[in-house]
């Protein structure tokens, strides 16, 4: 993937920053400061460089009208902080007292701009906005890839009306994702858990296209079981999607290996520490549902992982916020951090319940890369342009 990083920016000049400050808050104050610790190593690399820097970000659903309570200023004091470096506010994304405010700061001097949600031209894509914005700066940086998936003014109008360059976070998830599903080193063996089969459909039927082996577990596995004639007992499934079950693996049939559980873990209730039992797929009860993948299962997957150069996860392998049905996830997980640890594996991983549960197994910080991105990092792993990407390309 080739676009502008920021070695390539010019020194001395006003660069226009799209960051993710969408941070969460209790009483007014930042309660975790993740995503601005995230920003700082791109605020730093041009601050080095002498520029200015303007910070764009949005927060929450303000839907184009100004709302007190999701004004962005409470986050510049943590912000300065984190830099030990003042960071100035100015209380409109673009306009007279924005540009003023930009030119009385020194050389690398930072500050942040209100909320670019205040205005409806953000999430419409505004051509007059994005101008509007474009006007306070040299050059444009986008260091927010999960508001990539939006056209919005500052995550992709703006990108088009100044030299555009990659963020150093955005540049890493790029770098990454090209690793996990651009260009990757072959065998690839993409893992796919969670709930439902309809919320990843589309991710299925890309993910067949482009790898070697797919492992499918978690609640979805279960409508592949039922699909292929298995007795499922009272598990999770939609049994309305088992045609498309079927027309799925036979689409990948050729391609793409599919892997499914050769054994399960079954309980009456789905609650922690419920009594449960390993079986196979011949011995499921009518009153058990599946919650977690077996140990033979497990043993499976780690050998498919062995015989792997890369890895692509998403979606836990059972019921993880349970124990003892978050065993296959935390085993699979630690056996990947592994083979990473160990030069063997490239694993990148990403989605709201595939970070928790990599958590709760202590290996977050032991795979290649973990995206925190959400709806862009599902999107892209469907195969889907970013727009905000897109406009980074050259
Ligand atoms: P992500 O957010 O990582 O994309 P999903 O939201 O698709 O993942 O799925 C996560 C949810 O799937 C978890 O809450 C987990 O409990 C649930 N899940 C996994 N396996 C099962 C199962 N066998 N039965 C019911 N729910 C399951
Ligand atoms: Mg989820």
């Amino acid at each position: 993937m080739s676009f502008r990083r920021i070695e390539d920016a010019p020194a001395s000049q006003t660069a226009l920053v799209r960051v993710d400050f969408n941070v969460p808050m209790a009483d007014g104050a930042v309660s975790d400061d993740t995503r601005l610790r995230a920003a700082l190593p791109t605020i730093q690399a041009l601050t080095a460089k002498g520029c200015k820097v303007a910070l764009l970000a949005h927060f929450d659903r303000p839907k184009g009208k100004r709302v007190a309570a999701m004004s962005l200023q409470p986050i510049a004091a943590p912000l300065a902080a984190l830099l030990g470096a003042p960071v100035a506010f100015a209380d409109d994304c673009v306009g007279d007292a924005a540009k003023a405010a930009i030119d009385t700061l020194p050389a690398g001097g930072v500050i942040l701009l209100e909320n670019t949600r205040f205005h409806a031209g953000e999430e419409t894509n505004d051509p007059a906005l994005a101008k509007q914005i474009a006007a306070l700066g040299d050059f444009y940086v986008n260091d927010a890839f999960s508001a990539a998936h939006r056209a919005h003014a500052s995550t992709e109008g703006v990108a088009h009306l100044l030299p555009a360059y990659a963020g150093k976070q955005m540049e890493r998830e790029l770098d990454a994702l090209e690793a996990a599903l651009g260009n990757p080193k072959r065998p690839v063996l993409g893992i796919v858990g969670g709930a439902k089969v309809s919320t990843k459909l589309e991710l299925l039927q890309h993910l067949i296209a482009k790898l070697d082996k797919l492992a499918i577990g978690g609640g979805m596995a279960n409508t592949f079981l039922y699909a292929q004639g298995a007795e499922i007992g009272g598990s999770l499934a939609e049994k309305d999607m088992a045609e498309t079950a079927r027309e799925i693996l036979a689409a990948a049939k050729g391609k793409c290996e599919i892997l499914l559980p050769i054994d399960v873990v079954v309980a009456k209730e789905v609650k922690a520490h419920a009594e449960a039992r390993i079986c196979g797929l011949d011995d499921i009860q009518p009153d058990e549902k599946i919650l977690d993948a077996g140990e033979k299962t497990v043993r499976k997957l780690r050998e498919a992982m062995k015989h792997s150069h890369t890895l692509i996860w998403n979606g836990p392998l059972g019921v993880f916020e349970l124990p003892p049905f978050d065993q296959a996830t935390v085993l699979t997980a630690q056996a990947a951090a592994e083979l990473v640890k160990d030069g063997k594996l490239v694993a990148v991983a990403g989605g709201g319940d595939t970070v928790a549960a990599l958590n709760h197994a202590g290996v977050a910080d032991d795979m290649t890369f973990v995206s925190t991105a959400g709806g862009a990092f599902l999107e892209w792993m469907e195969g889907k342009p970013l727009p905000g990407v897109e406009a980074l390309k050259r």
